[in-house]
């Protein structure tokens, strides 16, 4: 029975093919390379067909939505069910990468048709004893252990992929259909969307922020705080924190960075007034470059830092605030001087 591998490839901002797509059809090759048909579904505001009719699938159906549009997934849905009543098959398998937009329409789907989902694969094999079932490794208890699942036999299947994997190269082909339906014709979306607001810092999670500030007991004084609010404000950090730090009420429990709280991984994290002890750093194990301000220039958190300032953070942290503001105002400068 021939299956069809049909790859719900993702864009950026509804015009760009990124890594992320392209590591969803390396993922998709590797599923049943040798007996299966492989269909692209692109959901775009502005792709050109150059573009599309280069893309490495047998076939490709593609959408055009208004750019303005293109975050609605009500959207996505009604442009994935008018392309499913097209391509019809004995055997489908829907890959999608595990962006939120893109998992909304797989749910939906899967939900709708009464068909098995499995989310947030890491990896997808051929079962040893049953060649027509795969075998499908995603994380559990938020990264602490594996596990392997596999789909009962059913005519669709919907599996999503953990984005950190998704990750490859262009690669080109010749569809030998590739063909523009039109949502609007059908049915209009019954919801507009109006606008979007970035999450500002107040409401970002540790966990999901580029950049973290973690402040400890060299912060003592919550009076003290307002040269650290407005780094938090410029570069968008939510703030956390020592376990010293929630002792003294300067941070909420949750706030707390290390063995006993959360494990961040930002780009950047800016510890302030904060040792480095081995607790505190095993929740720092992932970040990527530390900044450290620390009066005690033998305090340990120097050892893991990318930038060490040796100074009194009341002195310091102003100090850093002018400098980001004064470079963010030149960059807006720079930006009417182009824009002019
Ligand atoms: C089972 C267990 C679990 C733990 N879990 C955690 C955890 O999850 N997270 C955690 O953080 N800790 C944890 N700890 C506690 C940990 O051992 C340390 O006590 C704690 O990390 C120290 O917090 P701190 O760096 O804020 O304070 P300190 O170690 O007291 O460091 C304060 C620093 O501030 C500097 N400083 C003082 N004044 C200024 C100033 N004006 N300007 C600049 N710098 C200044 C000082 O030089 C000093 O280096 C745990 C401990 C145990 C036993």
């Amino acid at each position: 029975m021939e299956t069809n591998i049909i790859c719900y490839l993702p864009l950026k901002n509804g015009v760009m093919f990124t890594e992320e797509a392209w590591g969803l059809v390396e993922q998709a090759k590797t599923i049943y390379p040798n007996t299966s048909k492989m269909t692209a579904i692109v959901v775009h505001s502005g792709i050109p067909v150059i573009e599309l009719e280069q893309l490495p699938f047998d076939e490709v159906y593609h959408v055009h939505v208004p750019i303005e549009q293109w975050k609605v997934s009500d959207y996505h849905f009604q442009a994935f069910r008018r392309i499913c009543a097209i391509i019809q098959h004995q055997k489908e398998i829907f890959l999608f990468s595990s962006h939120p937009l893109y998992h909304d329409v797989a749910v939906r789907a899967s939900t709708r048709l009464g068909m098995p989902m499995i989310t947030n694969a890491l990896k997808v094999i051929e079962m040893e004893n049953q060649p027509s079932s795969l075998l499908v490794k995603r994380e559990i208890y938020q990264g602490k252990a594996n596990e392997f699942v596999s789909f009962a036999p059913t005519k669709q299947q919907y599996l999503t992929f953990e984005r950190s994997i998704l990750y490859g190269r262009p690669q080109y082909g010749t569809p030998s259909i590739v063909q523009e339906i039109d949502i609007e014709k059908y049915e209009p979306s019954p919801i507009q969307f109006i606008s979007e607001s970035e999450i500002d810092w107040k409401e970002l999670k540790l966990t999901e922020a580029k950049v973290v500030i973690g402040i400890g007991r060299g912060v003592q004084d919550k009076n003290e705080f307002d040269s650290i609010v407005k780094l938090a404000e410029i570069v968008n950090a939510p703030i956390g924190g020592s376990k010293v730090a929630d002792e003294l009420g300067l941070i909420p429990r949750e706030k707390r960075i290390g063995a006993s709280g959360t494990s961040i991984e930002a780009d950047i994290y800016i510890a302030i007034g904060i040792s480095g002890s081995s607790q505190h750093l095993e929740g720092i194990k992932a970040v990527k470059h530390v900044i450290a301000i620390n009066n005690d220039p033998s305090a340990a958190i120097f050892q893991r830092c990318d930038i060490g300032i040796v100074g009194n953070y009341q002195q310091v942290v102003p100090r850093l605030v002018d400098a980001l503001q004064a470079e963010r105002q030149s960059e807006t400068y720079v930006e009417h001087l182009h824009i002019g």
